[in-house]
């Protein structure tokens, strides 16, 4: 996509961002009044596809009526909502018109599109990852036990696309490569066997996303990465590339302050339209698949919060150590907000890693009743000269 359009896009997505969807949270209730709106418009063509384990719709929105088919699903993983958000943004950009209108009409024209949004309700009912009785649909492509993995793949069998676009969340501690730059975006084109191997359909997979990272690293330059590409036999991404179907997952990642994921959404916006330019246009042929490799690795190089140089006392002696906290963001479904469980990550020589928040507390000791360990809650105090300065609450840091 030209720089120039690409920019354009980026200066006007508040025009079509679905405003009254939070970019961390949908409900199914908020999702179905969404797919309600899109009924009365004649370019979708909306369906219900089947039902969950616990009885709620999943359904598919299509649209174009080009020779290219393409299908995309986001959240088979609950609690990770940010492209299902960004899918509303981009049904309200298909569905205008203004000037991009020959980008709109070449992609409706050439392509045939299905979504299909919140592949997992149930989890995303309790949001969690695994769906109503605690398994990951994405462990599940063999075995087939869920309706909600049934489903979606009787529905790539029948749909047949050339290219699909599983669309995911990942955790804030991965970093582009060896550096302190966390993933705004990770992409992997999934293998199809252990050895990794590069056939036809896999190297089209690498040559999108070389278009889609052409197309992000402007705005976030050094923070997209290409995620882990070891084989996984019973996920999805690695069956469809076995089965033909040109792969490409998205993970939206963490981007520095935007804890609600608002700008991942706008990028995850940028990425799909970007992508099904190219692939309508063609010219991710020109490309030479195995630039793909020079994508720095996702990495996992940060800590939500890592304070180093501390003074722990054991049994006498004094010992100097870093402690790396992460924080889980959870959900509590009586109160209906988000609640952070900050837990001690790892302990010692952290000196190789990053902080997304860190301090060098050289000088200072901890203090605790309990003893410091991995995994279990974040909370002691830092003092000085007998006065505490600093408390660590739930993985956060106060000065006293
Ligand atoms: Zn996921």
């Amino acid at each position: 996509m030209k720089k120039e359009l690409l920019n354009e896009l980026f200066e006007s997505y508040n025009d079509y961002k679905a405003t009254s969807i939070r970019s961390d949270f949908i409900t199914h209730q908020e999702l179905k009044d969404k797919i309600t709106l899109l009924k009365q418009n004649s370019l979708f063509t909306v369906e219900q596809i089947g039902k969950s384990i616990e009885r709620r719709e999943i359904y598919s929105i299509k649209l174009g009526k080009g020779k290219t088919k393409v299908l995309a699903w986001s959240q088979m993983h609950g609690d990770e909502p940010t492209a299902t958000t960004a899918l509303f943004d981009l049904f309200s950009f298909l569905s205008a018109n203004d000037s991009f209108d020959s980008l709109r009409n070449s992609i409706l024209q050439n392509s045939e599109i299905h979504f299909i949004p919140m592949m997992n309700p149930d989890g995303a009912a309790r949001y969690q990852r695994e769906n109503a009785f605690n398994i990951d649909l994405n462990r599940d492509a063999l075995r087939f036990q869920s309706d909600e993995s049934q489903l979606l793949w009787k529905y790539t069998e029948k749909f047949k696309p050339e290219f699909g676009f599983n669309l995911h969340d990942q955790n804030s501690y991965y970093t582009a490569g060896r550096s302190n730059n966390p993933s705004a975006i990770s992409l992997l084109a999934p293998p199809m066997d252990h050895v990794k191997s590069i056939n036809y359909t896999r190297e089209k997979s690498m040559q999108v996303i070389l278009k889609i990272r052409e197309a992000l690293e402007q705005f976030i330059p050094g923070q997209i990465a290409r995620y882990s590409d070891d084989y996984e036999p019973r996920a999805f991404g690695d069956n469809l590339t076995r089965a033909g179907i040109g792969e490409i997952l998205i993970e939206s990642g963490f981007y520095r302050n935007d804890y609600n994921k608002d700008f991942v959404r706008k990028l995850n916006f940028i990425s799909l339209l970007a992508a099904f330019e190219t692939i309508i246009e063609k010219d991710y042929e020109k490309l030479f698949y195995a630039d793909y490799f020079e994508i720095p690795g996702n990495m996992q190089m940060l800590f939500d919060l890592l304070l180093r140089n501390l003074k722990l006392e054991f049994n006498g002696r004094n010992f100097i150590v870093d402690v790396g906290i992460n924080r889980t963001k959870k959900y509590n479904l009586q109160k209906l907000e988000f609640y952070y469980e900050g837990t001690i990550a790892e302990l010692g020589d952290l000196s190789v890693f990053y902080g997304i928040e860190e301090e060098n507390l050289e000088g200072y000791s901890i203090q605790s009743e309990s003893e410091l360990k991995v995994d279990e809650p974040a909370n002691f105090q830092i003092i000085k000269d007998g006065e505490t300065k600093y408390e660590v609450v739930n993985g956060f840091l106060k000065s006293r």
